[in-house]
């Protein structure tokens, strides 16, 4: 049996960078403690956690001589300042797409201009990024909801970094509904989503039996399982390599593994490790498990 990676797959960029800076800190001696958990995998959430690193839920549980931490989808400007005024030292580990959209979102508002931020109200980047202008910015989550804005002052759109290009674009055309104003669309969609999905999909053609690694709960991995499920029947979410039924595996010639964008390397080379060993077993070679 064959065990085939996709082209793209785990860490993103914004993930890698976040955790390669919260392991800097705890080099350094910091006591780090992250607002809000850095990734969305158990595994290495448990890992970060046996070296020291803490979750809060709110700045002011963070106290002097703590080094906080700001993951990847970024926070308020109050909050930063919040954290600022609380902790020793500040890790910003937002994600430098992500930094770009507040930005653009404090520009447009510095010059009296509405900002729609096409995305989840309720997700941590959108909340975010509002708060870049608070008193200009409208989050919508499509089309269906530009019918609700009040008529808009040279507004720039801009997307949340993971959503589908097609809701972007279809939102920012209704958005012309709203203004006689020229309307600035500015895509601000991160690609690694849909490279991940991209590559899933090219491998699913070539494979019997596909195993995507992610959290139960991270929303990209549930969706690589549907993109793989698209060609490749055979495809399931795991967490580990413990879930692996080599039951699933009998008459596999070619398996693919792929990973959601917060599963560590550590975690995937295991499961690569378990599929190549059953694979030996299932083939008779009885010295193995
Ligand atoms: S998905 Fe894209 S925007 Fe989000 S953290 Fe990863 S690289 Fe950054």
């Amino acid at each position: 049996m064959r065990v085939l990676l996709a082209d793209e797959y785990g860490f993103c960029f914004g993930v890698e960078r976040a955790v390669d800076m919260v392991e800097e800190a705890l080099c350094e001696g910091d006591t780090v403690r992250t607002l809000g958990p850095l990734i969305h995998n158990e595994q290495e959430m448990q890992r970060l956690g046996t070296q020291g690193v803490t979750t809060i839920s709110d700045p002011v549980q963070i106290k002097r001589g703590e080094t906080a931490v700001i993951r990847a989808h970024g926070v308020t400007p109050e909050v930063q300042r919040e954290l600022e005024e609380r902790a020793s030292k500040v890790v910003d580990a937002t994600c430098p797409f992500v930094t770009r959209v507040q930005k653009l979102a404090a520009r447009a508002a510095a010059e009296d201009r509405h900002v729609i931020i096409v995305g989840s109200p309720d997700h941590p980047e959108m909340i975010g990024v509002k708060g870049y202008a608070p008193e200009h910015a409208f989050i919508i989550k499509d089309e269906t909801e530009v019918a609700d804005l009040p008529r808009l002052r040279k507004p720039l759109v801009v997307s949340q970094t993971t959503i589908k290009a097609k809701t972007f674009f279809d939102t920012a055309e209704a958005v012309k509904t709203k203004t006689d104003d020229e309307v600035q669309v500015i895509n601000t969609i991160c690609s690694a989503t849909r490279d991940r999905q991209d590559a899933a999909r090219a491998l699913s053609n070539m494979v019997d039996a596909f195993y995507v690694i992610g959290g139960r709960h991270s929303s990209n991995s549930i969706k690589l399982v549907g993109v793989c499920k698209e060609n490749c029947e055979k495809s399931f979410l795991i967490e580990t390599e413990d879930e692996i039924n080599p039951a699933d595996l009998i008459g596999v010639e070619n398996v693919g593994v792929t990973a959601g964008a917060s599963t560590p390397q550590w975690l995937i080379q295991k499961v690569v490790e378990r599929l190549e060993e059953i694979g030996r077993a299932n083939s008779g070679d009885m010295s193995l498990k």
